[in-house]
């Protein structure tokens, strides 16, 4: 009797665990969270900037509203339909549009973008001679494709929310500050905070920007008041996190301001937390930097670099250029490094050292990866690995900054 109760149940359990595991299956993509969200708590991505086609499908179909005069058109799940240029207009596979529309997929709200899947909807906009692809995204959605693509999903599940607060007050704030002037508010890249859409998802990471949902960090401004800040974050700090104003320049918020980290070293590979000496030749150098700063050309060519200004933990702030012709000027470390390497891949940090020789420009006796100011990534993993909660985390990387929940 006994023996038959425990089998009855070990049967029950086996059947739902099947049903169950069969509905995730039957729906690999759920609906999307926050589509009836406020317009302020949208965030739009800049997909794609200057192109002149694109392709474009969802599984459950979408509407592509004009934006000239609100018409609605219909397109159904089996199309996949290319996006280009027509004298000005937008075309989608065979139907002409303005120069401005918006591509609505419907429930699960999904559509898919030259192979990848984003949630919320496009906005196709015609620039002179290509165009614009801006995901709009409702903020938590957006996070779940940011959270995953900035840390490890496998990490702590308070690094994880600590990321996820850091990750939505910065977008709120790029919306707040630069969103108004253009018709963005984020890209994809380094440049604000990777964006990987629907295949940076995970349970963890879901999970994490669920618990945290509508939290963001505050602090007291100079007039009294009290608002989100950008809160720069970075994998590793090498050692101590920077003053956000010797990188950045712009105005002085107190949480971003360096502390001292111990953390990030036991979390780094070896390699990221001292990486090794990068040469470049000094030509090159010059070519690469008045390309991108064209009012260096005054210098001629770029004979000599050294630092102007080291920071008190010794991050190269800002260097000393020095033209064939005897001219000189000034350009910021992190402009130096990121004009010579945009992905990071060698040269990983300003916390270095700098030298000409032999008609080569070395950075070597480098630390850590990233540019250091506010929360160090590893350095927030090692804390909740310690047992710290995200709180904690977050109080440690922006001294004095407050937790909100503001929706
Ligand atoms: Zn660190």
């Amino acid at each position: 009797m006994f023996r038959a109760f425990w089998v009855l149940i070990f049967f029950s359990v086996l059947i739902f665990v099947s049903l169950f595991s069969g509905c995730e299956k039957r729906k690999l993509i759920e609906t999307t969270a926050g589509m009836d969200s406020a317009e302020e708590l949208w965030i739009r991505v800049l997909l794609f900037d200057n192109i002149r086609e694109c392709i474009v499908a969802s599984t459950s179909g979408f509407n592509v509203i004009d934006r000239a005069n609100d018409s609605a058109s219909k397109f159904t799940s089996s199309d996949t339909v290319k996006i280009r240029l027509k004298n000005g207009r937008i075309q989608v596979g065979e139907k002409l549009f303005s120069g401005s529309l918006t591509i609505n997929p419907k429930d699960p709200y999904v559509v898919q973008v030259n192979g990848k899947l984003y949630r919320g909807n496009l906005k196709v906009i015609a620039n002179k001679n290509s165009f614009d692809v801006i995901n709009a995204v409702p903020v938590d959605a957006y996070l779940n494709g940011v959270v995953g693509a900035e840390m490890p999903n496998y990490w702590e599940p308070d690094a994880l929310m600590a990321q996820a607060i850091a990750a939505r007050t910065y977008a709120l704030y790029y919306k707040k500050r630069f969103g108004a002037k253009r018709n963005w508010d984020v890209s994809t890249t380094q440049a604000t905070q990777v964006y990987k859409g629907v295949a940076a998802e995970s349970a963890t990471v879901k999970d994490a920007v669920k618990k945290t949902e509508g939290k963001v960090l505050k602090t007291k401004l100079s007039n009294g008041t009290k608002d989100i800040f950008p809160t720069y974050y970075s994998s590793t700090c090498g050692g101590h996190t920077e003053n956000s104003t010797n990188v950045y320049g712009g105005d002085f918020y107190k949480p971003l301001s360096g502390v001292k980290c111990p953390h990030c070293k036991m979390v780094a590979k070896t390699s990221f937390y001292y990486w090794p000496m990068v040469e470049f030749n000094l030509e090159t150098v010059s070519k690469k930097l008045i390309e991108r700063y064209p009012s260096l050309k005054k210098l001629e060519k770029i004979v000599d670099i050294t630092p102007s200004k080291v920071s008190d933990y010794g991050r190269i702030n800002s260097c000393k250029l020095t033209g064939s012709n005897g001219k000189t000027d000034f350009l910021r470390g992190e402009d130096l490094r990121l004009t010579l390497d945009s992905g990071s891949k060698k040269i990983k940090s300003t916390l270095c050292s700098i030298m000409v020789t032999n008609n080569k420009l070395r950075f070597y006796a480098g630390k850590g990866f990233g540019h250091g100011v506010g929360m160090c990534q590893c350095g927030a993993q090692r804390l909740a690995r310690k047992g710290k909660s995200f709180k904690q985390i977050l109080q440690y990387y922006y001294p004095g900054a407050s937790i909100e929940k503001i929706y």
